[in-house]
């Protein structure tokens, strides 16, 4: 018999809740991959760096496993349909893993573990990809917060008094299965290519996240931790990265905290989505102008600092949070285009895609989500410009051509979009 242990977005030995548990208490534990075809058959882009970069995690997994005389059992396909397959090929004992909160998994979930039910075979799953999660942050009455401040200071008294332990494997109790290396289909069986984005590395670098407060809203310097896609896949264990940032700088662990919100809001909230946190903001017509949406894609918008920002997306999968907040402010506000476009453009190009943390930030730029803001505040990019890029560092590295005839004129005036956003707002508000 073997149990199984399955990885998603954990991709790591080291602190690892579930494998932790797998390997404790049960023998011949066999861990598993899945490439999902119900995720990975909707990327259109065949050069995905994500895709690319999991299946690099994977190869490093299976070596490591080696160590321990053991391997990766790797699957390519839907995996309700591998489950049923894996049930033909061994005699499982107990299947393992770490929660998931977004909507598909959970539903993907719920139907491995009925049908391992079936079988009598248990479906284990454990808290790891965040420190709270569903129901532990709770207000008086047992309700989930709807907005943060209340939220994080709940979340940083908990902190304070949880003794939180890395939960590391004993090599001296081998308890992995015991195979030769298992076969990983290549990225090209799979349909997809190596792509020329590289990967931010995998380090807390302590001396910036020292001067993070001073430093992360200015996208010209390299002042955040670009740890995203690691806590993203798992590649880094969000309790050791929050137990080094509590020790060194309490604004990176606010970031963390802000990690956790948005995901607890989107396990409650799974119909945010494709809905507005507020209902009411749902009667807002927004502009569906293709043209407008695709200068802003492409970073032509006359705007600098929003043109420097998608242009620095579009080549590195990575935009600065200051500059996230520009451009989606100015997609919302300024161009009146549906925050849900803007946000399912950069679920394409953020390596560090989240979705809880992608929709969380557009609901916030747009005014539809948790934020107490009120709508009228719209982001002047000019200003914004003068605050965070004074001396035009990062708008001179990715819009070379600014200030020379070939660069495009605004598309829009500010002073015209401002009072436009403002007014359907408030219609469509009072309506
Ligand atoms: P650092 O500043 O070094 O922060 C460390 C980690 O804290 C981040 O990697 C991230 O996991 C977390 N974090 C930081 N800021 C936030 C935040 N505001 N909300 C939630 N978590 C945060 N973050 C994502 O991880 N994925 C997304 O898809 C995403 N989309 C966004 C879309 C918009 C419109 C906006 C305004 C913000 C979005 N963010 C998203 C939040 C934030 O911009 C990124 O987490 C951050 O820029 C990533 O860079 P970093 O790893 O250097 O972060």
């Amino acid at each position: 018999k073997i149990s199984l242990f399955w990885f998603r977005r954990d991709l790591r030995l080291e602190d690892n809740t579930g494998l932790y548990y797998a390997y404790s208490q049960e023998k011949n534990v066999l861990p598993l991959f899945i490439f999902d075809r119900e995720i990975l058959d909707k990327l259109d882009d065949k050069k995905d760096a994500r895709v690319e970069f999991i299946h690099s995690q994977i190869l490093k997994l299976g070596e490591s496993l080696k160590e321990f005389g053991s391997s990766i059992l790797v699957k390519y396909g839907k995996p309700i349909e591998i489950y049923r397959e894996l049930l033909g090929e061994y005699d499982i004992q107990n299947v393992y893993t770490n929660r998931d909160y977004e909507p598909y998994a959970k539903e993907r979930d719920q139907a491995i573990k009925d049908l391992l039910k079936e079988k009598g075979i248990q479906f284990l799953d454990f808290k790891d990809q965040v420190i709270f999660e569903k129901e532990e942050i709770v207000n008086g009455s047992g309700e989930f917060y709807k907005v943060f401040t209340p939220y994080s200071k709940v979340w940083l008294e908990k902190f304070s008094k949880a003794s939180i332990q890395l939960l590391n494997l004993d090599p001296k109790k081998n308890n992995f299965y015991q195979t030769s290396p298992l076969p990983v289909p290549a990225l090209e069986e799979m349909g997809f290519e190596k792509s020329d984005i590289q990967i931010p590395p995998l380090e807390i670098d302590k001396p910036l996240i020292q001067k993070y407060d001073s430093q992360r809203n200015f996208p010209g310097i390299k002042g955040t931790s670009r740890l995203g896609i690691h806590l993203r896949f798992g590649t880094i264990s969000v309790r050791k990265l929050a137990l080094e940032a509590s020790k060194l700088n309490d604004t990176f662990l606010n970031e963390l905290i802000w990690r956790e919100f948005y995901m607890m809001i989107l396990h409650h909230n799974p119909q945010v989505t494709d809905q507005a946190f507020k209902p009411k903001y749902d009667h807002i017509p927004w502009r569906t102008d293709e043209g407008d949406f695709e200068k802003w894609c492409e970073g032509m918008t006359g705007y600098p600092i929003v043109d420097a920002g998608m242009r620095e997306l579009n080549a590195t999968g990575f935009m600065h949070n200051r500059v996230r907040m520009i451009v989606a402010s100015f997609l919302t506000k300024h161009l009146l285009i549906d925050w849900r476009w803007g946000e399912a453009y950069f679920a394409k190009k953020l390596l560090d895609f989240e979705l809880s943390s992608n929709n969380g930030g557009w609901q916030w730029a747009a005014g539809t989500g948790t934020d107490a803001q009120p709508y009228f505040r719209v982001f002047n990019p000019e200003s914004q410009t003068e605050k965070f890029d004074k001396d035009l560092r990062y708008i001179k590295k990715w819009v070379p051509e600014f200030g020379k005839p070939d660069y495009p004129k605004p598309m829009v005036d500010h002073k015209f979009a401002r009072e436009r956003a403002i007014e359907t707002y408030k219609t469509a508000l009072n309506t």
